[in-house]
């Protein structure tokens, strides 16, 4: 599991309260937000035609040479969200960068760019009932995080409450 979500960001001190609430708060996320089967990758391949989405440079899976790329970075772990790409446009599309302006980017004419668009937009179409169900998810974990947050408060109010009459009474 990754430890830091955003690579640009500075890590965070560790064993601190806010250090141990975000690392609960990945751990429960990942029990939500699974990465990839075998079945998935599969048919993401074969719907992708072993082809990179942006470029539509032929790919090698023997050769591990495609990325299960996430459309948008900072949305889930959800088959509705990841493509096929190859490593070069994995690696170029900035994590902000939304991938319309990234698509446009790569393809050489409108026709083109049109073509890839809708094989994409039908791709997210084909999976996105599924997809909503995540927002009942996410907002299953945010509750359950108040909870372990306000836990979490507690017992740091209560050890820090008696390290501070330790401290008198030395
Ligand atoms: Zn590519």
């Amino acid at each position: 599991m990754e430890i830091i979500d955003n690579p640009y960001k500075k890590p965070m001190a560790k064993n601190t309260p806010s250090y141990a609430n975000n690392i609960i708060r990945r751990t429960l996320k990942t029990i939500l937000d699974r990465e990839l089967t075998e079945k998935e990758k599969t048919d993401i391949w074969t719907y992708f035609d072993s082809r990179c989405c942006y470029c539509d440079r032929q790919l090698d899976r023997k050769k591990r040479e495609g990325d299960m790329d996430h459309l948008e970075a900072n949305r889930c772990n959800h088959i509705s969200n990841r493509v096929l790409s190859c490593s070069p446009c994995n690696a170029h599309e900035k994590r902000e960068y939304p991938w319309v302006k990234f698509l446009r980017q790569q393809s050489s004419d409108d026709s083109i760019f049109q073509a890839r668009k809708t094989r994409i937009d039908q791709w997210v179409a084909k999976h996105q009932i599924a997809g909503n169900i995540s927002k009942q998810h996410n907002l299953q974990l945010e509750q359950e995080m108040e909870l372990v947050t306000q836990t979490l408060n507690e017992a740091v109010a209560r050890l820090r409450n008696l390290r501070a009459h330790a401290d008198t009474n030395d």
